[in-house]
């Protein structure tokens, strides 16, 4: 860490491979070699999107897909959380509802401006053709607490609040007659957890709801679908691990008084090694720690990113900030 990085993610411009890969009759995976995926549920009479990618025109890519195995209309998009680079995406499906939790909802309404700013601002090349988002916010149209069960024909798709993990709001999208989960964030694979706007206490028991529920196959919110029992489960304990190892590395540090500066290098050291390889890890772990060093002492609720925090928490990790 003696050359100064660049801001989180902005030197990182290279484009990824995108896979459309099928899990079942009924689902499909859009993943990008660790960039944030998009699930695909085609039922009897519709089409669900859960999570929209970053921009419009990014979803243009999307619908390109999914017109390749079905011309169902595209009736829902769901929203796992409210991250901006999971949700501005939305108009690029013309979509009758927009559905999320009540809890994501919230968190709109409270932070959605910041986030969208900070999140832009932290990586450039995931919002490409930032300019087809419409101005403000995207807004759900239906909101739901715990758990939700649409009918796509005879398709059974359950929105389920299993607990909270990333975000306040975590949704996830079951299929229970193909076994299939989509995760949003509470599960990566092959890619760092982001835990800036997290509970990490409740993560583990969220992951062991997700587990009980006996998924084939999972589609994580980064990396590649994992399709058998065996890959599911490592993407259960992979991302458990850092979880876990993370917080627990930061409270320690907490507990004996060192300042956040002293934890975020010790975490780091300790973590590199076993997560180093994972994608966005030095882009993560800042806003991780941070957060993890909050919720360890003072802030039970995780604080609001703002485009001004962000680079205040950089400066103080990483020394120099070059924007
Ligand atoms: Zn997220």
């Amino acid at each position: 860490m003696s050359t100064p990085k660049k801001f989180a993610s902005q030197a990182d411009l290279e484009e990824k491979q995108v896979s459309f890969t099928r899990l079942s009759e009924h689902a499909y995976a859009y993943t990008a070699e660790g960039d944030p995926n998009t699930g695909i549920i085609i039922g009897d009479d519709a089409v669900l999107v859960a999570d929209t990618q970053a921009t419009p025109a990014m979803a243009q890519d999307v619908v390109r897909r999914i017109r390749e195995v079905t011309d169902k209309p595209i009736k829902y998009v769901v929203l796992t959380h409210y991250h901006a680079v999971r949700v501005l995406g939305a108009s690029g499906f013309d979509p009758q509802e927009i559905i999320a939790s009540q809890d994501t909802y919230d968190l709109i309404v409270e932070r959605g401006e910041q986030d969208k700013a900070s999140e832009i601002g932290r990586f450039p090349r995931l919002f490409r053709d930032v300019e087809s988002v419409p101005p403000g916010m995207t807004w759900p149209t239906m909101t739901f607490s715990r758990k939700m069960t649409l009918w796509l024909g005879s398709l059974e798709v359950q929105l389920l609040q299993l607990g909270r993990g990333h975000t306040k709001g975590d949704t996830v999208v079951w299929l229970p007659q193909d076994r299939i989960l989509f995760s949003g964030d509470l599960v990566e694979y092959d890619a760092t957890p982001y835990t800036g706007d997290a509970y990490l206490r409740d993560w583990p028991a969220t992951l062991d709801a997700i587990a009980a529920l006996g998924p084939e196959k999972l589609v994580p919110g980064r990396g590649a679908a994992l399709t058998t029992p065996a890959q599911v489960k490592a993407g259960l304990d992979g991302t458990r691990a850092f979880v876990t190892e993370m917080f627990a590395s930061v409270k320690r540090g907490a507990q004996a008084g060192e300042d956040l500066r002293s934890v975020y290098r010790s975490t780091y050291a300790a973590l590199k090694p076993k997560f180093g390889h994972w994608v966005i890890f030095d882009h993560c772990l800042p806003f991780d720690v941070s957060r993890a060093y909050d919720e360890a002492t003072a802030h039970r609720d995780p604080r609001i990113w703002t485009a001004q925090r962000d680079k205040e928490l950089w400066e103080a990790l990483e020394g120099q900030v070059r924007v």
